[in-house]
């Protein structure tokens, strides 16, 4: 027989994304998931400007769309 206690665990809970750009939060819809945003991460390697440094940033679609109107060549789209 097997007898069971309960057991408290405690875990991280993504509670707030912030865009880089513009500081606003990115809003979450009824369902309770982020609204659409870029994130990246970009390791850097040897002899770039930032040699072994790692970025992250979020950015929200508003600052997305308003930063590729400055592009020379636009991102590619490829539409589902
Ligand atoms: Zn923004």
């Amino acid at each position: 027989m097997k007898t069971y206690a309960a057991k408290t665990i405690s875990a991280e809970e993504l509670a707030e994304i912030r865009c880089n750009r513009c500081g606003r939060p990115i809003e979450k819809n009824d369902f309770g998931i982020f609204d659409e945003h870029l994130s990246i991460e970009k390791i850097w390697g040897y002899h770039s400007p930032a040699d072994g440094e790692t970025h992250k940033l979020d950015i929200c679609s508003d600052c997305y769309f308003g930063w590729i109107e400055e592009f020379e060549i636009p991102p590619i789209n490829t539409k589902l």
